[in-house]
């Protein structure tokens, strides 16, 4: 029977850990893989065919389940049009909005539909929604599930909004004893509140007088207290955006132990490095900061044994003034890294000189965050799956130019002029092109359990 759409791919990768790169025919019909064969099987036929060289690879779709669009209550900052279209540009067809940064907070089942209808109609790709764990909302999150959330996150230490308060770690204990109840992961923001307390705030334009602020022993304790949440609770604990090493041998003993914890990292981390970042260079600030090239080399280290299994972008934009260009102030800018249209070409550049291929980047950056949030038809290349794919010129390279950025606020990023290999040449969501005209990203909501 032929498919709506045949692609012939001289390369691809399908999601699977450790796979090389192989040739392969897939057939879509209906937004959907029908069929996976071999590249010369005479069994699959399509009205359409795209026929990809051996200059570009078929991924499946990048699911990014760490984004914070802003949108309502802070769309000067970036909203769903801006952020969906930065996504499609740059390979990723799923994300997951976080619960904070937006009016209101995503931490009740009515803010939820709030959000819901400022997205509708907005979105280039497909966006799914955590929930929030704060002090008091216990009540709310049964509701929240059953709305569909991916799962929930709570911070550690202060989030910078006043909207969306940290839990202490007894809370968070009992957080995670809830949503797991509910079948769904708690995300954890982990920096101790209380380590951070005696540490007295940043200010000026020197990095390294800004990272003596955040030690790596604000995480190291936290990720302690998450892992030990998870241990008695049973639940899974998720560590989103580590930086401290230091944690990962705690994360992979834990693990070993049966405890239900995973970790990710996102591309700053695993690209930047406080020894080159300038004094007033506040693009690169974010929280947790930025650590040492050795320390990068280490979380590198990490992904390689699997003890992290995600790379996601941590995309937290902001405008162009609250990075204090004219200052450079470290203890006034804003914490937070825009990079969600570079997270592929970052995290690849990186990954092939240290040895990986795509096959890796495609289990960091799409079949594991779908696998976090629960989405069961996304982040691989297999039949059932959502037709979700990524086609890049994986051996191009390219210099980051801020006009060729769809995020609100394109100066904010520290990658500009930075060259990168891999370009995006196509994304196709459920087997349609994205082309950022008519959006046809669809709200996607967790199934219950
Ligand atoms: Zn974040």
């Amino acid at each position: 029977m032929a498919a709506d759409l045949l692609i012939r791919a001289a390369r691809a990768v399908t999601g699977s850990a450790g796979e090389a790169e192989h040739p392969l025919a897939v057939g879509v019909t209906s937004g959907r893989v029908t069929a996976v064969e071999p590249l010369n099987s005479s069994r699959l036929s399509g009205r359409d065919v795209l026929e990809l060289g051996p200059d570009v690879v078929l991924m499946p779709g990048l699911v990014d389940s760490h984004v914070h669009v802003c949108e309502p209550g802070n769309t000067e900052w970036e909203g769903f049009a801006t952020a969906t279209r930065a996504a499609a540009a740059g390979g990723i067809t799923t994300l997951v909005d976080m619960p904070l940064d937006s009016v209101p907070t995503t931490v009740t089942a009515e803010a939820l539909q709030v959000k819901r209808k400022a997205a509708s109609g907005r979105c280039h790709v497909d966006v799914g929604f955590w929930g929030g764990v704060v002090p008091g909302n216990g009540p709310e999150l049964a509701p929240l599930a059953d709305a569909g959330v991916a799962g929930f996150k709570c911070f550690l230490a202060d989030s910078g909004s006043p909207d969306f308060p940290p839990v202490s770690p007894e809370q968070m204990t009992e957080g995670l004893r809830l949503v797991a109840r509910l079948d769904r992961p708690l995300l954890v923001h982990a920096e101790s509140a209380e380590a951070a307390a005696a540490i007295q705030a940043a200010s000026g334009r020197s990095y390294a007088q800004y990272l003596a602020t955040c030690p790596r022993g604000l995480e190291n304790l936290a990720v302690a207290q998450v892992i030990e949440a998870a241990r008695v609770t049973g639940g899974h604990a998720h560590v989103v955006h580590l930086s401290s090493s230091d944690a990962l041998p705690m994360i992979a003993s834990a693990r070993r132990e049966g405890v239900r914890i995973t970790a990710e990292t996102c591309p700053h981390y695993l690209t930047l490095a406080a020894e080159e970042i300038g004094d007033g260079e506040t693009a690169c600030k974010c929280s947790p900061p930025v650590r040492e090239a050795d320390n990068r080399e280490l979380l590198w280290a990490g992904l390689r044994d699997s003890v992290l299994g995600l790379v996601v972008s941590d995309h937290s934009p902001c405008t162009t003034a609250m990075k204090e260009p004219g200052t450079g102030d470290f203890g006034r800018a804003w914490g937070g890294i825009a990079s969600l249209q570079l997270s592929l070409p970052l995290v690849w550049t990186q990954a092939r000189a240290r040895g990986f291929g795509l096959g890796d980047v495609a289990a960091w950056m799409a079949a594991a965050p779908a696998r976090l949030a629960g989405l069961a038809a996304k982040g691989r290349i297999a039949p059932g799956y959502d037709a979700d794919f990524c086609v890049l010129a994986s051996d191009e390279p390219f210099v980051v130019d801020e006009a060729q950025l769809q995020h609100k606020h394109p100066a904010t990023t520290p990658y500009v002029g930075r060259r990168l290999y891999g370009m995006v040449r196509a994304t196709i969501l459920r087997g349609q092109k994205i082309d950022l005209g008519q959006p046809h990203g669809q709200l996607l909501s967790r199934a219950a359990a």
